[in-house]
């Protein structure tokens, strides 16, 4: 690949090296470019939560949600509340929102190696809608991996699928997987968080050897945590589609449930990108994406 990248933003030191494979801010330019056309409709009127690695992912990480002052006028940006719904008074953040190919390069130009989203959108007068998708964040424990979480993935699924809800899994490009489920937009985010909470409580207690629904490190074990906070209005989860700062280059890659085989493993930008060209936009065709 070459150093120069030519875009709509210039693209300072695509020469650095972001992860030790040798993978550079160039290369996550030309990812975000490649699967620009699925991570969009993901993103679209999502504020975005960006991790920043402007040493690579060796170095300090930035989790950042405001928009930074030097950005530029272009990007578009709102002003939210930092946890809505909430009664209490909260703090207002102006968040970005990516719009276009050209947002896109200007993040990865910010060494934002991971976009994370809420599962809600906001409307065409700038409320917060209701959640259009619901999350579980699956977390393998000391002694389980992701073997475990398909395990635990396909019991929730099952018991999603007795209240008409369809999950699809997107392994997380980290040591998990996540499930989504598309919504019609009809519950508040504190009533899906609500009823998520209830049935991951309930599996746990139902397998206490596979599962576990409560937080802190020492029960989970060999088990899998089923984390389902980040249905929350104030929460965010790593983006479908976006890239992962972990040790070696893995994305966020939407799946189908045949191939969560024992032995799968996360996918690199590479494998994506090939699975995008024969396969097309899982999220599209499970109905994740806004039609
Ligand atoms: P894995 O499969 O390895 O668990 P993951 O994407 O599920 O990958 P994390 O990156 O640890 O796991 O993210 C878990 C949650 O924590 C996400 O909702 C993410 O948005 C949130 N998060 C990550 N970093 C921060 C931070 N510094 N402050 C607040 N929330 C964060
Ligand atoms: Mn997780």
């Amino acid at each position: 690949m070459t150093a120069h990248v030519t875009a709509h933003v210039r693209i300072t030191h695509p020469e650095r090296a972001l992860f030790a494979t040798g993978f550079t801010k160039g290369d996550l330019v030309r990812y975000y470019r490649a699967v620009a056309d699925v991570i969009l409709p993901q993103l679209a009127d999502r504020p975005v939560t960006r991790i920043r690695f402007p040493e690579g992912v060796g170095g300090a990480r930035f989790f950042e949600k405001h928009t930074p002052t030097h950005a530029p006028e272009w990007l578009r940006r709102m002003p939210l509340s930092s946890n809505p719904g909430s009664t209490k008074p909260t703090k207002i953040v102006t968040y970005p929102f990516i719009d276009d190919v050209r947002g896109l390069e200007w993040m990865s130009n910010q060494s934002a190696i991971e976009l994370h989203t809420p599962q809600w959108r906001v409307g065409p007068r700038g409320g917060i809608r209701n959640p259009d998708r619901l999350v579980i964040d699956l977390d393998p424990g000391e002694g389980a991996g992701l073997d475990e979480c398909v395990a635990a993935a396909r019991l929730i699924r099952a018991r999603l699928a007795e209240d008409d809800l369809i999950a699809w899994p997107v392994t997380s490009g980290g040591k998990g997987l996540h499930l989504y489920a598309p919504l019609a937009g009809r519950r508040t985010s504190r009533a899906v968080h609500a009823y998520v909470g209830r049935i991951a409580k309930e599996l746990a207690a139902a397998h206490p050897d596979a599962l576990v629904a409560e937080v802190g490190k020492e029960k989970r074990m060999g088990r899998v945590f089923i984390d389902w906070s980040q249905n929350s209005a104030a929460r965010s989860t790593a983006t479908p589609y976006t890239m992962r700062g972990r040790a070696t280059p893995l994305v966020a890659a939407p799946r189908e449930w045949d191939e969560l085989e024992p032995g799968i493993t996360q996918l690199g930008p590479d494998d994506v990108l090939a699975r995008l060209e024969r396969d097309g936009d899982l999220m599209m065709r499970h109905g994740l994406t806004r039609g």
